[in-house]
């Protein structure tokens, strides 16, 4: 496929995200520049502008374009002011860091517990001439104390509970978007922290792997 297809479709996938509700200029220009074909398997390349969640190699999954921009237009409201320091916890492919980047957030840190991914996305996201953001090989249940506190934190992988330190390490005046549930059933919730202490906000229901504990110790296609 050549470069103008994509262009062509990533377009109608921005035209898309519009009727489905997503007004942030912002956010709909960084979705309108970030190459999603690049950060997915040449196999899935077909599908890669339609509004699908694909498999990434571990048996993760990149996010839908539409929860990438939600979760992104959640994070960056312009009636309260852009986050500058925001910590991603489930990097995987890359694709939400892009994205994250392109909307021209100055500090970005992203955490993956599998290896294999993280230096996926590292490469990814190079390939793409995404610099900037510094990604880590951990655990994002501790979430990462010598950088915080953090004025955004995005979370792509749906814990049960809201990880006690990822909350103690937002700023006051901070914003949390994060899927919270089992299998099951999982809604997207904002968190904000105020003077006065986290005023949670549920949203939609969603569709998320679940967060799960620990780095990853192994490092094959089929964990
Ligand atoms: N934002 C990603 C979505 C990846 S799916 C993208 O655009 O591709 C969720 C990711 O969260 C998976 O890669 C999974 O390995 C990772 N993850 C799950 N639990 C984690 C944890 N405790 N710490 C860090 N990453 C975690």
């Amino acid at each position: 496929m050549n470069t103008d297809t994509y262009l062509i479709r990533r377009s109608r996938m921005v035209e898309r995200l519009k009727s489905a509700g997503i007004r942030n200029e912002t956010v709909l220009r960084a979705m309108s520049r970030v190459p999603r074909h690049l950060f997915i398997e040449d196999i899935f390349e077909n599908h890669a502008y339609d509004d699908l969640s694909l498999p990434l190699p571990n048996r993760q999954t990149i996010s839908q374009p539409y929860i990438v921009a939600r979760m992104s237009e959640l994070l960056c409201s312009p009636a309260i002011g852009f986050p500058q320091k925001v910590l991603e916890i489930g990097t995987g492919c890359g694709y939400q860091t892009a994205v994250l980047e392109s909307i021209g957030i100055g500090e970005i840190y992203s955490i993956e517990r599998i290896k294999q991914l993280h230096d996926i996305a590292r490469e990814n996201l190079h390939n793409c001439g995404f610099y900037r953001a510094r990604l880590i090989y951990g655990d994002g249940y501790a979430g990462l104390i010598t950088f915080a506190p953090f004025d955004g934190m995005i979370i792509t992988a749906a814990p049960p509970q809201v990880p006690v330190p990822l909350l103690q390490q937002l700023a006051t005046g901070g914003r949390m978007v994060l899927p919270l549930g089992d299998e099951r059933q999982q809604f997207l919730y904002l968190i904000e922290k105020t003077e006065q202490g986290y005023r949670e906000t549920c949203l939609e229901r969603v569709n998320f792997v679940p967060m799960l504990d620990g780095k990853s110790q192994v490092n094959s296609r089929n964990q």
